[in-house]
């Protein structure tokens, strides 16, 4: 075998590079992940010699075992936070089905040809179908990059010059510093506020309207309470005053949900009149990134040629994925909502016991998780997590696979409802292996 000239002691020479590239047992990891990444793994794994942490003949096993699963540098986690939509952790997490739809159509596809006759094809049909189905009240839809995409272009092809008006208590900042009144401004409309941070009536609107008048909004305050001593007009109240009404519904719930009364929807809010719904696919929806708009056929058609639209439009990954969602199986957002505290209290004392077989101690614990992401804020939802001293959160976070939870007290706490039951035996495997490490 070759080896580099640098003697190494006790660890033995260090391999050198094109030698170990060229290993037949590296041949197929650099197939699948390019010779870059591959390098990486080697660098590490010739320091790890040249500092007598590893014998040169491992080394091979080492790059195998040092290599990323693919080359991103994004890796995925187990959510074990108890914030079931965590904005940091890239929302919703996809169903098996929106997954396969996603990577089924990753090559070349009929994004935009009609196979049949050759000819141009919508983009999108089998999306926008989808949605009209699941949202008979509107009559057309769009699909756009996200939620905030979605409201930018409502506001630039209904309201550009012209005013929004808008009330004081659904001034929204969704994340991050970024406020919708701003986004509104730069779609270039003026934002008229009325009313107050907890009341507003109907006649703010009606002394607000004027020949300026472009829109008016309603926003859904979904990431915030304001209780107590308030008022608020309804859709149906204001298509009563004659100006289009759009509504930011948000977090994307399609028709009512029982389990969260709070939340509008889109199916109720086109009933109620009004003429564009805008949401967010990536939330209660469960989908991939996305932003949808729905209304009458002739205003979903002028919104769709305004010159934005194509700055904000959608790629093929996502509208397959979110085609998927909206016709596929119940979305692991939805079962994490609805998941039984039982069936979460009986994983976790699974979890526990596995572990102590496996000699490390830990315990069951209640926990209260919420929805997150901007959604159903006042939503609490009875949890169980697995209890582990605090000085496991790092280590859990960058190990393999990547555990976020949450610590509270100097207690590291894995709530389980983020986590599909299915994944729980990954979740024992990075807790073991942090506990073997010391
Ligand atoms: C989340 C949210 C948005 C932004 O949607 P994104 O998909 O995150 O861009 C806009 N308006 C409301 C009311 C929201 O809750």
């Amino acid at each position: 075998m070759a080896e580099s000239a640098s003697p190494n002691g006790r660890s033995g020479r260090i391999p050198r590079t094109d030698t170990l590239l060229a290993d037949p047992r590296l041949a197929a990891p650099v197939r699948r992940l390019g010779t870059d990444h591959v390098k990486r793994a080697i660098h590490d794994v010739q320091a790890r010699i040249h500092r007598g942490a590893l014998r040169s003949d491992a080394a091979v096993d080492a790059v195998l075992a040092g290599l990323p699963a693919t080359p991103t540098s994004l890796r995925s986690v187990l959510n074990a936070t108890g914030v079931i939509l965590h904005t940091n952790l890239g929302r919703a997490p996809l169903s098996r089905a929106a997954m396969d739809a996603a990577v089924a159509c990753a090559g070349s596809v009929d994004l935009e040809i009609d196979l049949e006759t050759g000819r141009r094809g919508e983009r999108g049909g089998g999306v926008l179908g989808a949605l009209r189905a699941a949202v008979p009240t509107a009559e057309a839809a769009h699909v756009v990059n996200n939620g905030a995409a979605a409201l930018l272009l409502c506001s630039a092809a209904l309201a550009t010059g012209r005013e929004v008006i808008v009330s004081r208590g659904e001034l929204v900042e969704i994340g991050d510093g970024f406020r919708l009144p701003e986004l509104i401004e730069a779609a270039g409309a003026r934002v008229r506020e009325v009313g107050t941070t907890n009341r507003t009536t109907i006649d703010d609107y009606r002394r607000a309207i004027s020949p300026e008048t472009g829109i008016v909004l309603k926003i859904h305050p979904s990431n915030f309470i304001v209780s107590g001593y308030t008022e608020s007009v309804s859709v149906a109240e204001l298509r009563g005053l004659g100006t289009p009404v759009v509504f930011d519904i948000g977090s994307g719930l399609l028709a009512p949900d029982p389990r969260l009364p709070a939340e509008p929807d889109a199916r109720t809010a086109m009933a109620d009149g009004a003429t564009v719904v805008t949401a967010s696919c990536d939330k209660l929806l469960g989908g991939p990134q996305g932003g949808v708009v729905l209304g009458s056929a002739a205003t979903v058609r002028h919104i769709r040629r305004h010159p934005m639209a194509r700055a904000l439009r959608i790629d093929k990954l996502r509208l397959a994925a979110l085609e998927a969602t909206l016709t596929g199986p119940i979305t692991p957002t939805r079962q994490s909502i609805d998941i039984d505290p039982d069936v979460l209290c009986r994983r976790a004392q699974a979890i526990v016991s596995t572990l102590a077989v496996q000699g490390t101690a830990a315990q069951v614990r209640t926990s209260v998780a919420a929805i997150g992401g901007g959604a159903a804020p006042g939503i609490q939802l009875d949890s169980y997590a697995v209890a582990l001293p605090g000085r496991y959160a790092a280590p859990l976070r960058t190990g393999k696979p990547s555990v976020v939870g949450r610590v509270e007290h100097d207690t590291c706490l894995l709530d389980l409802r983020g986590i599909p039951a299915e994944h729980d035996e990954f979740l024992i495997e990075a807790i073991v292996s942090v506990s073997r490490a010391g």
